[in-house]
């Protein structure tokens, strides 16, 4: 096969002219960017040629990744961006963070396996789920992040306007999908059966993250339907890891202990 046709340039364009083309038609920015900074540096060292392109190649593989990552991170819609440096295992001793950790190095989204995290408002759940799908992110997968309301209220939205299919396959496609914040707003048996097929479409084929601040036994109440929330129970937990926060909520703890630091009885500086 004949090799395709460059157009030959004038000669009067200037070579770097050139090469910032073709650099950018290849999609090689960091080439583009550090070609000349690192060719100075080979010429210090005295590196040959070969020296000098694996330097550049090097570059731009790691740039493709930092992009990749941001890319990720963005595509997951977080709310926030925490992970596990800021997050005090200390303040919450209910926690397994033998385990946290270990999920932090995402073998289980690897093997599609499923995450519970269960506890009362303020334990940390939505920053765990937020640190794990980071890390997800950082590890090549790609994450969606939604809370359970504005997940149902997507789908009902989607289902209106006649692409519901399109919105389950994107859900259906994700490695890691984390459902935060289940069972403060309980569904409309719509809602229900839209977050059920979801749950049944990614069973064995992805992995689901879902807080809640409710019991097992008690997410009937959200779902309406004990049939339903029995199936869903059934396919979710079939291979789970269940994190509970049972501690008390970091916010409250936060909040007693500026008052108590701003009371002036209590010695503190306000
Ligand atoms: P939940 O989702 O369980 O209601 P959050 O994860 O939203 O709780 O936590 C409430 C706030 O407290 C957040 O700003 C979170 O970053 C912070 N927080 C909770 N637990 C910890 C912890 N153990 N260490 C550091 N920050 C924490
Ligand atoms: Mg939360």
């Amino acid at each position: 096969m004949p090799l395709p046709a460059i157009e030959t340039p004038a000669t009067s364009v200037p070579p770097q002219i050139l090469l910032a083309n073709h650099l950018k038609a290849l999609k090689l920015p960091a080439f583009a960017r550090d070609y000349e900074k690192v060719a100075m540096e080979a010429a210090g060292d005295r590196a040959d040629y070969p020296k000098y392109l694996l330097r550049l190649c090097e570059l731009e593989r790691i740039d493709r990744e930092r992009r990749s990552i941001e890319r990720r991170i963005r595509q997951a819609r977080f709310p926030h961006t925490k992970s596990f440096d800021t997050f005090d295992f200390a303040a919450q001793p209910s926690l397994n963070k033998a385990l946290v950790l270990e999920l932090a190095r995402c073998d289980w989204i690897d093997k599609r396996r499923n995450v519970i995290a269960l506890g009362p408002s303020g334990t940390g759940k939505t920053h765990t789920a937020l640190a794990l799908g980071l890390a997800a992110c950082q590890r090549g997968h790609s994450v969606a992040f939604a809370t359970a309301a504005a997940l149902v209220h997507e789908l009902m939205e989607a289902r209106d306007e006649r692409r519901l299919r399109r919105a389950q396959k994107h859900l259906a496609s994700v490695k890691l999908l984390i459902i935060d914040e289940l069972g403060y707003v309980p569904f409309t048996a719509v809602g229900a059966e839209l977050l059920f097929e979801v749950l049944s479409q990614r069973y064995e084929r992805g992995s689901t993250l879902i807080t809640s601040n409710l019991p097992f036994d008690e997410w009937t109440s959200v779902f309406g339907s004990e049939r339903l929330t029995g199936a869903l129970l059934d396919r979710l937990t079939h291979h789970v890891h269940i994190l509970e926060l049972n501690g008390d909520s970091f916010r409250l703890a936060t909040s007693r202990k500026r008052q108590k630091r701003s009371t002036p009885e209590n010695g503190g500086a306000a």
